[in-house]
């Protein structure tokens, strides 16, 4: 029987009705890095990682109380500190009394799935040159700040649309390679900054927006910071770098086309007066 257990792909791990381990096969020890002799009358809170929140475990343990099988991905630890991502099923094995004796843990390691995972969705919602949000990823974001604003009747937020000034001339005098260093300082600087809670997106080209969570005076501000701070961007033989400002609070209701309406008209009069300022809607 053991032999068998051992001879599974998968990590299997077997407790008690206390939940103290009696049992983990070869695949559990090479998974886990923990040897059976030092795990064994320990409990499995020894593999958590402590990235679920408690709801996770009490539905667990509601389940398996009840005598129903529990299945999902588990983020555990393993000795050595690391995290690892499991598809668990832990079922209990009752008595022929129908007594809970013993649940019986199959799990199997999808990190590499999870990862891979993640390195698309980062692909996805990253632009490639500027590691910044991409326009897709930002406009998800605009819309769930917008359906937040209606919910919550007191929150606010500003939208901030800019755009490097004379970037063709860049491009054409110095050439694509030295245009997308700019446009990688730029993103820089931007993303230096802005705070925790704001979201810097490249929305395309030359041009990147900024949603700041706070009213427009301070959304004012950090224009006017990354304004001055680009001007000291130091330059490539192509002169003071610069970029100018639209800004606009948004307004509860409001759709997005009507809150990048208002924003881009006021980058528009941004670029009209001479450029290298922040004009506010
Ligand atoms: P304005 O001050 O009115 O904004 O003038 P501008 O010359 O900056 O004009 P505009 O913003 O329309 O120019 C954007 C240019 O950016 C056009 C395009 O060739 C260039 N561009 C777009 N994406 C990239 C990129 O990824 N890398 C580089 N190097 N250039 C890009
Ligand atoms: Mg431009």
């Amino acid at each position: 029987m053991v032999q068998a257990l051992n001879a599974a792909q998968d990590p299997i791990l077997i407790a008690d009705q206390k939940a103290k381990i009696v049992f983990v096969n070869s695949a559990f020890e090479k998974l886990t890095g923990y040897q059976s002799t030092e795990i064994l009358g320990k409990t499995p809170r020894l593999l958590q990682s402590g990235n679920h929140d408690p709801i996770f475990y009490r539905d667990l343990w509601k389940k398996l109380s009840q005598g129903q099988g529990f299945r999902a991905t588990f983020m555990n630890r393993r000795k050595n500190g690391q995290v690892f991502y499991a598809e668990q099923s832990i079922a209990p094995l009752k008595d022929k009394q129908g007594n809970i004796t013993h649940f019986v843990s199959v799990a199997k390691d999808i990190s590499d799935i999870v990862e891979r995972e993640k390195t698309l969705s980062e692909l996805a919602h990253h632009d490639q040159l500027t590691g910044l949000l991409n326009r897709h990823a930002g406009e998800r974001l605009l819309h769930n700040q917008l359906e937040q604003l209606t919910q919550d009747q007191d929150g606010c937020f500003c939208l901030i649309v800019c755009d490097i000034d004379f970037f063709k001339q860049i491009n054409d005098q110095h050439g694509h390679i030295t245009g997308d260093r700019v446009i990688q300082d730029v993103a820089h600087t931007m993303n230096q900054l802005a705070r925790q809670t704001d979201a810097v997106i490249r929305w395309g080209g030359d041009e990147f927006v900024l949603i700041v969570d706070a009213p427009l005076p301070v959304a004012l501000k950090l224009a006017e910071r990354v304004r001055s701070t680009v001007n000291l961007i130091p330059d490539y033989q192509i002169g003071k770098l610069s970029m100018s400002f639209g800004i606009a609070e948004a307004k509860t209701g409001e759709t997005m086309t009507d809150l990048f309406a208002r924003a881009d008209a006021a980058l528009y009069q941004a670029k009209q007066k001479g450029r290298n300022c922040v004009v506010s809607a």
